[in-house]
């Protein structure tokens, strides 16, 4: 039985109101009760948030729900829409597109990948892709929606989304539900992060107008100026620049245009990608580069030429560095956001990962005197997982066979990590694929990346070389039946928003 209660953390002070700060904000004041723990995030209006931030992945759902956010009200304060996938267009060849959609392809068959047994029946069905065999693929092609249904047995059990939404306003949205659990709101610019001169502990921010706030436990939510992680307490940062070289965004907005589609548009470009993401009111876009390869001007041309409605205002430029810090939480301080690293927007992780940093956080509660093994494992368990995002996001560019620039020459012929090099082998052996310690994306999401970007395995698994394709092709057959009854059903995917969550608001 353990001998004393530990002391606990009687002030935490949260710097920076951007979609993290916000975050952990919200998070932080629902578990812990306002009399106990006093939480203030200071903020500055005059320097403002990066703003962009649209596109997310399924775990965002699990975060509201912790939250106990209902979702229709969610959406409607954000202009909100679904996300079944992502839509990847140039990334293996020119002229070729693949989806990789959110949840399972098919179902796997005696404990065996799904995946396993389209590759048998691709053997002698070379039109057949295996987009066909996921629910949410094939809803986001027919621009349809529905909600899924608890019931296993349900095809519609299958379907899994997330959402596009407007960042800023979902900071809003936190925001009010923090303050309404207590959560003390500062507006002003931290000018000095005073320290203990022996341990280095923060022990005080001060203000512009000299007012200084004390705390005991700090979050850096600062973005990409990293005021405490990185200027005061000078945390050294990785930079993965060499795998990732896109360095540049230009981000506008333009008006909608036809359907508000259920899926993200990732298009690569000469020396980079454009992201287009629907919301109710407007479609983001921005062009991501590698400004050694590309100037501004030709890229501010290529986003505007690829707009598909008139755009909203002119681009905004924004310089980013790929990597994180080498340790997110030092001494008394928690880097949470841009602040603590950035891995490019390409599979729309990096709210994720700044659920991840909350969630591990509160995992990993300390007690007021922070013990190192508690920061250690937070370290080890956060860097663990930007790692396993960041090779996911390599391989978009390792696996590709553009030779139409420089920028896909480097890209397609560099050195990429050995955990990465070694999942993409044993790929190509016999479409093997696993889901390491606790990672984030799933068997399918893998295969549909490896897939869509054309590394077709030698041979399938020895196992299902066994299986009589006819049997096989019977399976199939019925579940893309399955699928297309399903989604005949579904409604459009703007129907189910005007139902369920519309804002009303205009561009
Ligand atoms: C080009 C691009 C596209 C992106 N797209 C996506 C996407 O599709 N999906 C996704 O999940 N994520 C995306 N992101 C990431 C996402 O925008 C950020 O992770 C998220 O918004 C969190 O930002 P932040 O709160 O860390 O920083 P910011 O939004 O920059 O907030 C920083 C806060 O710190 C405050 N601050 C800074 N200095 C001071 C000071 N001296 N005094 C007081 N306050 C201060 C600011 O006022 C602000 O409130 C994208 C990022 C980029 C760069």
């Amino acid at each position: 039985m353990p001998e004393t209660a530990p002391d606990t953390i009687k002030q935490i002070v949260i710097v920076g109101g951007g979609s993290a700060g916000w975050m952990t904000a919200a998070a932080l004041s629902s578990m812990l009760p306002a009399h106990a723990v006093r939480i203030s995030l200071v903020e500055s209006e005059q320097i403002g948030t990066i703003g962009v931030g649209e596109a997310t992945i399924p775990d965002i759902i699990n975060f509201n729900a912790m939250l106990g956010i209902p979702e229709a009200e969610f959406l409607k304060a954000t202009n909100g829409t679904f996300k079944l996938g992502i839509k990847f267009v140039n990334w293996g060849r020119l002229g070729e597109d693949y989806l990789h959609p959110f949840g399972p392809h098919g179902a796997d068959m005696n404990g065996i990948d799904f995946h396993q047994f389209w590759l048998r029946h691709l053997e002698q069905n070379p039109s057949s892709t295996i987009e066909d065999f996921s629910l949410s693929a094939v809803a986001a092609k027919a621009g349809k929606f529905a909600m899924p249904d608890p019931n296993p047995r349900s095809v519609l059990s299958q379907l899994r989304y997330a959402y596009h939404f407007d960042a800023t306003k979902y900071a809003l949205f936190l925001r009010n539900y923090a303050e309404q659990r207590g959560v003390r709101r500062i507006e002003g610019k931290v000018t000095e992060v005073r320290q203990d001169p022996e341990t280095g502990f923060i022990q005080q921010i001060e203000l512009e107008d000299g007012s200084a706030i004390p705390g005991e436990l700090f979050f850096d939510c600062t973005g990409f100026r990293g005021l405490l992680i990185d200027k005061a307490l000078d945390v050294p940062f990785k930079d993965w620049s060499h795998w990732l070289p896109c360095d540049t965004a230009q981000a506008v907005a333009c008006e909608l245009s036809g359907d508000i589609l259920p899926y993200t548009i990732s298009t690569a470009k000469e020396a980079g990608w454009q992201w287009r993401i629907p919301t109710q009111h407007r479609t983001g876009n921005g062009h991501i580069y590698s400004s050694s390869l590309m100037s501004d001007d030709a890229a501010i041309d290529s986003l505007l030429k690829d707009l598909d409605g008139p755009a909203i205002g002119s681009p905004r430029k924004i310089r980013f560095r790929t990597g994180h810090r080498a340790r997110l939480w030092e001494k008394n301080c928690v880097a949470i956001g841009l602040s603590g690293g950035f891995l490019e927007p390409l599979e729309s992780t990096s709210l994720f990962l700044i659920q991840e940093g909350i969630s591990k956080f509160i995992a990993l509660y300390p007690s007021a005197d922070l013990p190192a093994s508690v920061r250690d494992e937070y370290n080890r368990q956060l860097v663990k997982k930007f790692e396993q995002v960041r090779d996911f996001i390599i391989l978009h560019y390792k696996a590709t066979e553009r030779d139409d620039s420089p920028f896909w020459n480097h890209t397609r012929t560099m050195d990429v990590p050995d955990s990465l090099t070694q999942r993409i082998e044993l790929f190509r052996e016999a479409g093997r694929v696993f889901r390491y310690e606790d990672e984030l994306f799933s068997k399918p999401s893998w295969v549909a990346v490896l897939l869509g970007q054309n590394i077709v395995p030698k041979s399938v698994d020895p196992i299902v070389g066994t299986v009589d394709r006819a049997g096989i092709a019977r399976s199939l057959q019925s579940m893309t039946t399955a699928m297309t009854n399903a989604v005949t059903q579904m409604p459009t995917h703007r129907a189910f928003l005007e139902k369920y969550a519309w804002s009303g608001a205009s561009a």
